[in-house]
């Protein structure tokens, strides 16, 4: 039976060993000649520190993940450790088991690439509160570390903190967006408990954004919330959402959604969008110049008769829930840069059947907005609607 140490040896005869100069060369120029460096430690020593531009694989998931990291057998591939054996075993791996043509071991690993003064990368790190936290989005190679982190980073707008914004709040709280703005003038009443799940009893008639500000701290105190007790208008959108990632459409009447949409295809923001009315539910993105705006999908608002904003109307209590799950995982997607978020898909809900619906949405070459160059926009035109108060007395 072989020993350990004659297992690596014979592992280390049977690949390519390179120098980490030849690596340092290689990675001030690794994308142009389509060399992938792999780091296989373990997560504590990669979030430690890393050499710039390595993807992380740890030997342990080396053989479900390595396709991920290096689709292409034929290219190049240097791995790496922390002194040369675990990586010499891996590329060994790849070379024998997987097919990899040129799967090498940087020599020595990472720690005589440090002992050479060589540069690396020392990740912002999770507090060992946080690591806890966040510890089932750690365990998603799709978020893992640099995804908790762009979450931690983002500033996601909610216009409404009612049906629809209590459980995006709440969720996107949970999930550790680091900023959330909330537009809303409202108080809570009674009628809203129904649904409005970041609010409580002992708060009706308080501000919807104090309540909705104590909900997010009970939940997630890595959260900052910005308030805005007012309404969207002309005068005040552009300067509230500038600034942010991504926004989100909860809003209850159509002026204040074409004024959004109008200002966020100038920004270049984001908009995940639903709609809920009955047992029914809408959602999709709005990517400025990615995919169709608002106005492309609808030109002009509805009839005064059936547009739902002009009173109140009745809605299943857990329907916003829903459609509120959609958007906050859309949130989540575009943030973390995962999946396909919904763009040029419109998705219908229908509750009572319990059956969903996708439609393709296109981008209108005549779209009033989208269809022009967004510093071409003025303020004037921004929010154009017919008079939204005879529109609804008619
Ligand atoms: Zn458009």
């Amino acid at each position: 039976m072989a020993s350990g140490a004659e297992v690596i040896r014979r592992a280390k005869d049977e690949i390519r060993e390179v120098d980490p100069r030849e690596v340092r060369d290689l990675s001030s120029n690794g994308a142009a000649n389509g060399a992938v460096l792999v780091d296989v430690r373990e997560q504590h020593e990669f979030d430690e520190s890393h050499i710039p531009g390595a993807v992380h694989v740890p030997r342990g998931h080396l053989e479900s993940r390595i396709e991920g990291a290096a689709p292409d057998r034929s290219q190049r591939v240097v791995l790496y450790c922390a002194s040369g054996n675990r990586s010499a075993l891996a590329a060994h791996t790849l070379q024998q088991l997987l097919g990899y043509e040129h799967a090498e071991s940087m020599e020595g690993g990472i720690t005589l690439w440090k002992d050479r003064g060589y540069d690396v990368e020392v990740p912002r790190a999770l507090t060992a509160d946080q690591r806890q936290r966040y510890s089932r989005h750690l365990l998603i190679p799709e978020i893992g570390l640099e995804g908790q982190m762009k979450l931690l980073d983002a500033k996601v707008l909610l216009l409404g903190a009612g049906g629809l914004g209590s459980p995006v709040a709440l969720y996107l709280a949970a999930a550790g967006v680091g900023t959330l703005g909330i537009v809303d003038d409202d108080d809570v009443d009674l009628t809203n408990l129904q649904r409005q799940i970041a609010h409580t009893n002992d708060r009706v008639g308080t501000p919807k954004v104090d309540s909705a500000e104590q909900s997010i701290a009970d939940i997630n105190p890595d959260v900052e919330v910005v308030k805005y007790k007012t309404r969207l208008d002309a005068e005040n959108i552009m300067e509230i959402i500038d600034g942010y990632d991504v926004i989100v459409d909860g809003a209850d009447n159509f002026p204040t959604r074409y004024l959004l949409n109008d200002a966020s295809v100038r920004l270049r923001i984001p908009v995940v969008s639903a709609s809920i009315l009955g047992f029914d539910g809408q959602l999709s993105v709005f990517a400025p110049y990615e995919g169709p705006c608002y106005r492309c999908l609808y030109p002009t608002p509805p009839p005064a008769e059936l547009a739902p904003s002009c009173g109140a109307n009745g809605v299943l209590g857990v329907l916003p829930g829903t459609m509120g799950m959609l958007q906050a995982t859309e949130v989540i997607k575009l943030i973390v840069g995962v999946g396909e978020p919904l763009v040029g898909r419109l998705l219908l809900y229908e509750a009572l059947s319990e059956t969903f619906t996708e439609l393709k949405v296109k981008r209108d070459p005549e779209c009033p907005i989208c269809s022009r160059d967004p510093d071409s926009i003025s303020d004037e035109e921004m929010g154009q609607f017919p008079d939204y108060e005879a529109f609804c007395a008619g």
